[in-house]
């Protein structure tokens, strides 16, 4: 089958071909996995930490890629959940031990033996993957195989960290940053909870505006104090700034869900502005998202099909991978950038 594979990992600025077009032997689908001839591949951030060594992977060369959509050609003995020709999905998770605490409890995100797609085991930059069939999913008639393919990861994580703040419908919510995830967690929670007011923080004038016009009752900028306190807030940001400011904006018994892979230290010293009793006091939680389980994709897909969220998509092709990568890096952003793959 034909790859784009990663043989080693490179600044994106000084190599803009990280990605090699290579012959690889088509996988085998192992007893209770399924081989997906894949049809789409969505190009994620994380991609550019793989290979740029922010998240590397643990061992090279590794085929990315963990927003893949494609149909099922073969399953092995004793795989039965999906038929042959069923069109899936698969996400960040790629599995995890199953026995686990974690596992047992739904939270296998957070197992210690958890792989992710594309990065300990190869993804879907390529024509075939295999996965165990339990961590595939259906993909809703609503959606296009290129359409579908961004929903499964940050609209995922969005909806876990939405999960993870326990919000009740008619309790506020507050959003501190408004990018991509932000704003799908927003109709997210304006289908689920209708009479929830969402308030917006964020530091440009063109993101708050966005978020008047997605339903936020209100917008400000990160320090500013909203009309009323809230219930939890989501953080998507990189930075310390919001979190000093979203705690301050919370109730008694309010939760701050950290949405974010790292925090850059560029401001860290902010966190020294954190007053025990404004800030912390009254019983307030801080939680933070980390990868998504399986009952967050398949869930997340259901919710993006009914509401409905549908991505905008910029299409590539296979070996237009580097090209991809290359963009989104230099964030010459139109929509989802998503691999045809044929
Ligand atoms: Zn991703
Ligand atoms: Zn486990």
């Amino acid at each position: 089958m034909k790859a784009m594979v990663l043989n080693k990992l490179c600044n994106l600025e000084e190599n803009d071909t990280p990605l090699e077009l290579t012959n690889l032997p088509d996988p085998i689908p192992g007893e209770k996995e399924i081989l997906v001839k894949v049809s789409a591949c969505g190009v994620c951030h994380t991609e550019l930490d793989e290979i740029e060594g922010r998240t590397p992977p643990p061992h090279l060369p590794i085929v990315l890629g963990h927003q893949v959509v494609g149909r099922v050609e073969e399953t092995g003995g004793r795989a039965g959940t999906h038929k042959l020709g069923d069109r899936v999905g698969i996400g960040w998770i790629y599995s995890a031990c199953g026995k686990c605490s974690f596992c047992l409890e739904g939270n296998e995100n957070l197992c210690n033996d958890f792989k992710a797609t594309g990065r300990d085991i190869n993804g879907g930059y390529a024509q075939y993957i295999t996965v165990l069939e339990d961590f595939a999913y259906p993909i809703p008639d609503t959606f296009s195989d290129l359409e579908a393919a961004p929903l499964l990861c940050a609209g995922a994580i969005g909806y876990r960290s939405l999960r993870l703040t326990k919000l009740k419908d008619g309790q506020n919510l507050g959003l501190t940053g408004f990018g991509a995830s932000a704003h799908l967690v927003l109709k997210m929670a304006k289908h689920k909870y209708p009479n929830t007011k969402v308030f917006v923080f964020a530091r440009s004038e063109k993101e708050r505006v966005f978020a008047k016009e997605l339903g936020a009752v209100w917008t400000g900028n990160t320090e500013e104090e909203a009309p009323e306190k809230l219930h939890c807030i989501i953080d998507t940001t990189p930075v310390w700034k919001p979190i000093v400011e979203a705690l301050r904006n919370l109730l008694p018994d309010g939760r701050l869900v950290i949405n974010a892979i790292r925090k850059e230290d560029v401001d860290k010293e902010y966190l020294t502005q954190l007053d025990y009793s404004t800030h912390l006091w009254m019983e307030k939680e801080i939680k933070t998202v980390a990868n998504v389980s399986r009952r967050d994709v398949s869930e997340f897909l259901q919710l993006a099909a009914e509401i409905p969220i549908k991505p905008e998509v910029q299409e590539y092709t296979l070996e237009q991978a580097n090209e991809a990568l290359v963009e989104l890096k230099t964030r010459n952003i139109r929509g989802a950038k998503v691999l045809r793959i044929d």
